[in-house]
């Protein structure tokens, strides 16, 4: 069985006399580095010249230098700025890796697929919450915690494990139970579930969904609300209890239903396509994509991105969620109506 780690497991010590220089302040950047610093770790933040970023972390009362700069000054420097641009950070910083000290990531896609090569003599971990990076900081402020998973592809001090913990425990993931996998597993399960389940599969069920009842005649207002609105509260049932609380709570008719023909539609040739798709994750095929679509400027990504915002769903949903109170777009707490 995999191995959990909560609080009482760990040992902040190993963090004690030891500089974080966190490079970038988005996401994940400002939570690791306002976390760790209520933690009473010492935080520096790295970013570039003229960063859009240096004002807010300067409000919040932190060091801010450049990333060369604070990787100098840091025996754990954690590479938080996007995954295309970590390779060219990296190559500032890579001067100042000393004997000893930790490069951290929150996601292993740079060092899995050789985009960065570490020297032996760093420790290289990875600290990757399971959860947006605004949670991140939100669930430490409330006393809550992130779950979070630990791996660690080279340790060359013996301590990296410890180091890392003592990581995930000042970003207050050790809170919600830290889970130990590698580079290489959190790497392909992230990659295949965006691409298969959480981001690709979800939004292009939505979206056959909805243009099969439109193309059918049906009002766009009424397939936007039973193939994208209803789906919020299956997935919630889901979240806390589990498949069988979500068939517990629809009705028998939308259960029947719903077990007699959810295999048709994700049928045996969708299950063929979900392990190809895990091929190219596992070759590297969609990681060498995704890299050459950068290197060209993103011609693709741009154009298949501006279709997804024209889709009629889109100024539909739109339209109603202006529309209804129970929107969170009017910062009240949602009131979510029905399950169907
Ligand atoms: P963001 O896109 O939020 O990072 C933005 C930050 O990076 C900004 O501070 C930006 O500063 C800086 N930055 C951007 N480009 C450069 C550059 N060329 N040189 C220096 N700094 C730059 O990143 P995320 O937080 O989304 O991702 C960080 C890491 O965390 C990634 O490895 C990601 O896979 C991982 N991760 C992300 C999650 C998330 O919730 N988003 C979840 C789990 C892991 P500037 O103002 O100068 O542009
Ligand atoms: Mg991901
Ligand atoms: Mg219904």
């Amino acid at each position: 069985t995999t191995q959990i780690y909560y609080e009482d497991d760990v040992d902040e010590s190993y963090l004690e006399n030891t500089t974080v220089a966190v490079l970038g302040y988005g996401s994940q950047g400002h939570a690791h580095a306002l976390n760790m610093k209520e933690s009473g770790v010492d935080v520096l933040v790295g970013l570039r010249e003229n960063s859009s970023s240096r004002k807010a972390a300067e409000e919040e009362g932190l060091e801010v230098g450049t990333p060369a700069e604070v990787a100098a000054q840091a025996e754990i420097i954690s590479v938080l700025v996007p995954d295309t641009v970590q390779p060219a950070v990296y190559e500032e910083i890579e001067p100042h890796l000393e004997e000893g000290d930790t490069l951290q990531f929150a996601h292993g896609l740079n060092i899995h697929y050789n985009q960065i090569t570490p020297p032996e003599h760093v420790d290289v971990t990875m600290v990757a919450p399971k959860s947006p990076g605004h949670l991140v900081r939100r669930n430490y402020v409330n006393d809550e915690g992130t779950p979070g998973l630990l791996a660690v592809y080279q340790d060359t001090t013996g301590d990296a494990v410890q180091r890392g913990l003592a990581y995930a425990k000042a970003i207050g993931c050790a809170r919600a139970g830290v889970l130990e996998t590698t580079f290489q597993e959190e790497v392909e399960t992230d990659l295949f579930g965006e691409q298969v389940v959480l981001c690709g599969g979800v939004t292009s069920l939505v979206k056959h969904g909805y243009e099969t009842l439109v193309d059918a005649g049906y009002s766009p207002e009424a397939a936007y609300f039973e193939c994208m609105n209803e789906l919020k509260l299956i997935v919630d049932l889901m979240y806390e209890g589990g498949l069988s609380e979500m068939w517990d709570s629809v009705s028998d008719t939308a259960e029947y239903g719903g077990l007699t023909r959810g295999d048709r539609v994700i049928d045996d040739n969708a299950r063929e396509n979900m392990e190809e798709i895990l091929e190219e994750v596992q070759s590297g095929e969609f990681a060498r994509e995704w890299i050459l679509e950068n290197q060209a400027g993103r011609p693709s990504y741009t154009q298949i991105r501006q279709a997804e915002k024209d889709h009629d769903i889109e100024e539909v949903g739109e339209r109603l969620r202006d529309l209804y109170s129970w929107s969170e777009s009017d910062g009240e707490e949602d009131e979510t109506p029905e399950v169907p």
